[in-house]
């Protein structure tokens, strides 16, 4: 079989959340693995694969033209296979092969655990596999996954799925009910990129902060909490990140993690929604906007200079100005280092489809402009805020600019400078010189060696 397929060619186009990147790092390994090559273009390679994303109108419109265009290329040569991953593969499911006949692999996400064995079948793409059950565990993505180029950072996934049924949200549909991984294999994924040259691991999940795990008869409950720091003591872990948490789920216990934990990064991936009481209650969030600002309060009691980013929604169903002024004055109070801002589109089968009093598109896009304005102004002075300060970052490789190097803070900004390649995976010191809105300019001062009294002088320990 890996004779036979050698220099066949894969593709794959991810589109979506950090989530969806990880699992397309699943596939491809897998792929590698049974003799596959990476190619650059859907037109090179023998393998197409989209994974997709329908939290939002815009990526599944996006999926169909893709699927458009690689239908056209295999109708040139049958002997292709195409596939699609993903969320729109289980929100559609069989239904997709009326439109795109040329389909041979429809899969939804919490099938993935079978796409090593599908791959070997890849040559008889005669057989079309529908594969959209909800019920499998997660993949385990050892060996090799993560470890696909060298890479400075790396992902955990977690658990899988939701539980929550926000009435605008379709992802409970998609990738079913929450599941979490056993500590076991999340510590030996870790383990397994951090032997392969990863020095910062983010966890992933759809909801992090209520990972549970209650092994055989609750004896080996873990909380999130527990998780971190059994995590955080693994050697050369230099970061550690999560995301995505909802308020509603942030404990008292999680947030003093931020205090106790030396390697966990300070910057917290809070999505708030709106910031109107009515608006929350119909979204189904949990949470009030006075909770969430006591949340900001006991985030920056416990670590003052926290960084907070959000993702925000406008013209959601029934929103009136004064709602929407409400959001506004949230976010000048919060403050956040970043949005995520987005309008409102209906998802088939959610509680807000249904809904009355839909918000017209010119005045979703107004409010929409309105918002990033006002997020823009925070940002730059925020980011301004740092210049002539120092900070240490973790080299992740060359900016997109070239001749520059490139890295975050541990609050999760960018930083360009000009420095040695060799300095890519190390901690380095730099003077913040420049500030943007999506980026800062640094000049390399020293390289921070782990454990040295460098890191405790810049605050890593
Ligand atoms: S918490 Fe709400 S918005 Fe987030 S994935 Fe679950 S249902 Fe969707």
């Amino acid at each position: 079989m890996k004779g036979c397929l050698l220099s066949r060619g894969f593709y794959i186009e991810t589109m979506g959340c950090q989530m969806n990147a990880h699992d397309s790092d699943f596939m491809a390994q897998s792929l590698i693995d049974s003799g596959f090559v990476p190619v650059s273009s859907p037109e090179q390679a023998d393998v197409i694969l989209v994974n997709t994303c329908v939290v939002r109108a815009k990526p599944e419109q996006k999926a169909y033209s893709f699927l458009g265009r690689a239908s056209g290329i295999k109708a040139e040569n049958p002997l292709k296979f195409l596939g699609i991953i993903g969320c729109l593969a289980q929100m559609k499911g069989a239904d997709l092969l009326k439109r795109f006949p040329q389909l041979d692999l429809i899969m939804g996400p919490r099938e993935l655990s079978r796409f090593p064995e599908i791959v070997k079948t890849i040559d008889r793409p005669s057989v079309k596999i529908v594969a959209t059950h909800l019920d499998p565990a997660p993949p385990c993505h050892i060996p090799g996954h993560g470890c696909l180029r060298k890479k400075v950072t790396g992902y955990v996934s977690i658990m899988e799925g939701c539980n929550n049924f926000c009435s605008y949200c379709i992802v409970p549909y998609v990738r079913g009910r929450e599941t979490s991984r056993s500590p076991k294999e999340i510590m030996a994924e870790a383990v397994h990129l951090l032997s392969h040259g990863v020095k910062e691991i983010t966890l992933l999940g759809q909801n992090v902060n209520s990972y549970l795990w209650k092994g055989r008869g609750g004896r080996q409950r873990r909380n999130f909490p527990d998780l971190l720091s059994e995590l955080s003591t693994l050697d050369g872990l230099l970061r550690l990140r999560f995301v995505t948490s909802h308020p509603k789920d942030l404990s008292d216990e999680l947030i003093s993690c931020f205090g106790g934990i030396h390697n966990l990064c300070p910057h917290i991936h809070l999505p708030f929604q709106a910031g109107s009481n009515r608006i929350l209650k119909l979204m189904r969030r949990g949470y009030t906007r006075e909770d969430y600002m006591t949340l900001i309060q006991k985030l920056r009691a416990v670590k003052p200079d926290i960084a907070i980013t959000s993702d925000v929604m406008v013209g959601f169903p029934g929103e009136s100005d004064q709602d929407f002024e409400d959001t506004l004055g949230l976010i000048r109070y919060v403050r956040f280092d970043s949005l995520f801002s987005f309008t409102y589109s209906d998802r088939r089968g959610t509680a807000a489809e249904q809904m009355g009093d839909k918000i017209d598109d010119l005045t979703k896009a107004a409010r929409l402009n309105t918002l990033q304005n006002v997020q823009k102004g925070i940002t730059l002075e925020k980011n301004k805020e740092l210049e002539g300060k120092p900070a240490v970052i973790l080299v992740e490789g060359g900016s997109k600019k070239g001749h520059q190097l490139s890295g975050r803070t541990d609050t999760y900004k960018i930083v360009n400078f000009i420095a040695n390649d060799r300095l890519i995976g190390s901690l380095v010191n730099v003077k913040i010189k420049r500030s943007f809105l999506n980026s800062l300019w640094g000049e390399w001062i020293s390289s921070v060696l782990p454990n040295s009294q460098d890191l405790r002088d810049f605050g890593v320990m």
